[in-house]
């Protein structure tokens, strides 16, 4: 098998010990992001150590990108002490407010420029947005396959993957030709630790930024009034629920039980 290139699409996400402080904004109907920390989305850990533990067999370069506001360099630089050769950080003004057909446009854009790949490695979904649309967006884009739900990849001679695909009750095993975009599932491998001494010291390392200018991208398809998802409302669910304690010796506590739940209409 010849050197494998690899690109790694890692998504930025508010860091969920966080969430409490999200805000929702009404007139643009997005996520309030600023002033909450930001974490690689967790599954895009796993795309990573996958595309590392290729190129570790194999030889090849792992290139990490990412569209997202200035901020995210640090995330980039956490993919380079991960283990990423160089990453690629593609932030606009005009990019913000993107829906998914917009951020893959302009990802795909970003993988073009990026030169000949054999594997685009993605988390199944963001642990935000989490449409799971992004991935098979940017296959669209760049005309050639993908396989989502990855759960086992061996790359055999032919250029091809084949690709065990979880699904419910097992898996599917596909064999797909390289180039070719991949989306994984955790189960796939345990990302390996990385020590805090090599995350500091990558915290010098270059990010390149890349602008609208540098894309050959239409300007009319990208940021908010590039994305044709009309976002109807966007709230806050009511919760609804409250709990009640029983108490009491457990024979007493069953009965009670019982006729709670007929008097909820339960059973
Ligand atoms: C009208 C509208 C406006 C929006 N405005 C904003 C906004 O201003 N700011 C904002 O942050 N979000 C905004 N969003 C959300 C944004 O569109 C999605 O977060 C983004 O397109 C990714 O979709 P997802 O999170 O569902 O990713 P999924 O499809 O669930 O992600 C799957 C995988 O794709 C890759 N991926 C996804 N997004 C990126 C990325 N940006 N860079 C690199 N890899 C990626 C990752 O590997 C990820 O694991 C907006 C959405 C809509 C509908």
């Amino acid at each position: 098998m010849p050197p494998v290139n690899s690109i790694v699409c890692v998504k930025p996400v508010p860091d969920p010990r966080r969430w409490s402080e999200l805000a929702l904004d009404p007139v643009t109907k997005t996520l309030r992001r600023e002033g909450i920390p930001i974490v690689l989305n967790p599954l895009d850990k796993h795309a990573l150590e996958e595309a590392l533990r290729i190129k570790e067999r194999f030889g090849g370069r792992v290139t990490a990108i990412s569209m997202a506001p200035l901020t995210a360099s640090e995330s980039l630089r956490e993919a380079i002490a991960i283990g990423a050769d160089d990453a690629v950080l593609i932030s606009d003004k005009s990019f913000a407010g993107a829906d998914t057909l917009a951020t893959s446009y302009v990802l795909a854009a970003a993988i073009k420029k990026l030169g000949k790949f054999d594997l685009i490695f993605c988390g199944n979904q963001s642990l935000d947005g989490g449409t799971g649309q992004v991935v098979p967006e940017i296959a669209e884009f760049l005309g050639v396959p993908h396989v989502t739900y990855a759960r086992k990849i061996a790359l055999v001679d032919g250029g091809i993957a084949r690709v065990e695909r979880a699904v419910e009750y097992g898996y599917m095993l596909i064999e797909a030709r390289m180039p070719l975009v991949l989306s994984v599932v955790k189960e796939i491998n345990v990302p390996r630790h990385v020590p805090l001494m090599r995350i500091s010291e990558a915290m010098q390392a270059e990010v390149r930024v890349w602008t609208s200018r540098d894309l050959d991208v239409d300007s009319s398809r990208i940021g908010l009034s590039g994305s044709p998802t009309q976002v109807a409302d966007l709230f806050l669910p009511v919760l609804k629920r409250r709990a009640e304690t029983l108490s009491g010796a457990p024979d007493a506590v069953s009965r009670l039980l019982i006729q709670r739940l007929h008097e909820l209409g339960v059973l």
